[in-house]
């Protein structure tokens, strides 16, 4: 069987293999302390288990709308106009789809094409370190990647300038993503209306057909006196922002695939329709009893994110202290998401105690895995700087935060 070019060059994603690793290590009887999931290890707060429950048991079993039953996607445009500002949003303009991660492909195939023989791809900008599945997903539409790069040493922000440098007439999407994965940043809401500003003159100077991809799955887990401001709430660049969202993280949903997309005004109610139609040709909708709970995650669980969210913000700070403490470690202070990504690149050319010579992320984060038992991502696939540092997911319990982190102090100790 001869396997299509597309898929012969895509690699599986790292992110998800580390936690399949670190799970079949654990079924074996390792003590392995995982920092790997970029799964909250909370349970979905109960009511939004009975609604989908007692939707399952009234015999909601049957195909739902494509984009998504109206009633979910009204909430979802009530959310997006009242909680994040953003204009020109109705349930027309709300696509849910199976996690955000489908939402972002399916957004990407509606506004990419491979490039005519002879001619120049489109051109992705990707500020880096970046989420692992946004190259591939660019990639799969045709488009070429262009990274913009960010440092560990500037806390991983992308500015104006770095935007504006990296925009050219073939530019056709910009991927954003606050709070972000793997750094841990959330762009403050002067840094997010700066870049609104570079958005706005470059579709007006360079690349008029530019559309932002604004992921904002981690939105609710801020902290560190961080304020989170959506992209699409700017009004002279909302309709050429798509937002992307979903309940996974927040709502400790990752295993329900719940995710959304909306535009804003004309041209987002364009794009919703084409994300539709290929919705309509592959995956069809959600399963039909899960959109009520979609309703009650987003009216009435207010308090259960914020319980989950004011525990990540105390991980956060433990393990951050923790890390700024070891030698050699560089790891700007996580403000969002439940991510740190340090830069572990001081102690590359080092040996371990266990004989790995490590020279790359993942020489080190194999040797920690194999001397100390403690599942870490490597960041190569991140791209940019990540191919200095790991990412730690602190979605644990507080102590396997410190007993991880007495762990890597041990294996640092053992360097030579
Ligand atoms: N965006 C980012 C930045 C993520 O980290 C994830 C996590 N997998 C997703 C999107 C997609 O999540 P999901 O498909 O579970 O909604
Ligand atoms: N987003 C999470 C992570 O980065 C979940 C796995 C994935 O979909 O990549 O670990």
């Amino acid at each position: 069987m001869e396997l299509s070019r597309r898929v012969r060059s895509l690699p599986a994603s790292s992110t998800l293999a580390v936690l399949a690793r670190a799970r079949a290590l654990r079924d074996r009887g390792a003590d392995v302390l995982a920092f790997a999931a970029g799964e909250p290890d909370f349970v979905t707060p109960e009511p939004i288990c009975d609604a989908a429950i007692e939707a399952l048991k009234a015999g909601l079993t049957h195909y739902a709308p494509v984009p998504g039953d109206p009633d979910a996607r009204a909430a979802i445009a009530e959310k997006l106009s009242t909680e994040n500002a953003i204009p020109g949003v109705t349930g027309d303009h709300v696509v849910i789809t199976t996690g955000g991660k489908h939402a972002l492909y399916l957004a990407l195939q509606c506004l990419l094409d491979p490039a005519a023989p002879g001619a120049d791809p489109p051109e992705a900008l990707l500020p880096t370190p970046a989420w692992v599945s946004y190259a591939p997903q660019i990639r799969l539409a045709g488009g070429k990647v262009v990274e913009v790069p960010t440092s560990a040493e500037t806390g991983f922000v992308m500015t104006p300038d770095d935007l504006l440098a990296a925009v050219t007439p073939r530019t056709r999407v910009l991927i954003f993503n606050s709070p972000s994965n793997p750094c841990g940043v959330t762009y403050t809401p002067a840094q997010v209306e700066a870049l609104a500003d570079a958005i706005a003159h470059a579709a007006e100077s360079t690349a008029p057909g530019l559309v932002v991809l604004a992921d904002e799955i981690y939105e609710k887990l801020i902290f560190a006196g961080a304020e989170h401001r959506s992209l699409g709430s700017f009004a002279p660049i909302a309709q050429r922002v798509v937002t992307v969202g979903g309940l996974s993280k927040a709502y400790a949903m990752t295993g329900w695939r719940v995710g959304y997309l909306a535009g804003s005004g004309e041209p987002g109610a364009r794009l919703a329709a084409a994300v539709a139609r290929m919705q309509s040709q592959t995956t069809t909708s959600l399963p039909a009893f899960i959109y009520p709970a979609i309703r009650v995650a987003l009216m009435d669980c207010a308090a259960d994110v914020e319980a989950m969210r004011a525990a990540f913000e105390a991980r956060a700070r433990i393990i951050h202290g923790r890390i700024r403490a070891m030698p050699g470690l560089v790891c700007p202070e996580p403000t969002g998401a439940f991510y740190v990504f340090p830069d572990v690149s001081a102690h590359f050319g080092k040996v371990s105690a266990g004989g790995t010579r490590i020279e790359t992320p993942l020489d080190f984060a194999e040797a920690l895995l194999e001397e100390h038992l403690v599942a870490c991502v490597p960041g190569e696939d991140f791209l940019g700087a990540g191919r200095r540092c790991v990412r730690l997911s602190f979605a644990c319990s507080e102590e396997q935060i410190h007993a991880g982190m007495d762990r890597l102090e041990a294996f640092l100790a053992g360097l030579r």
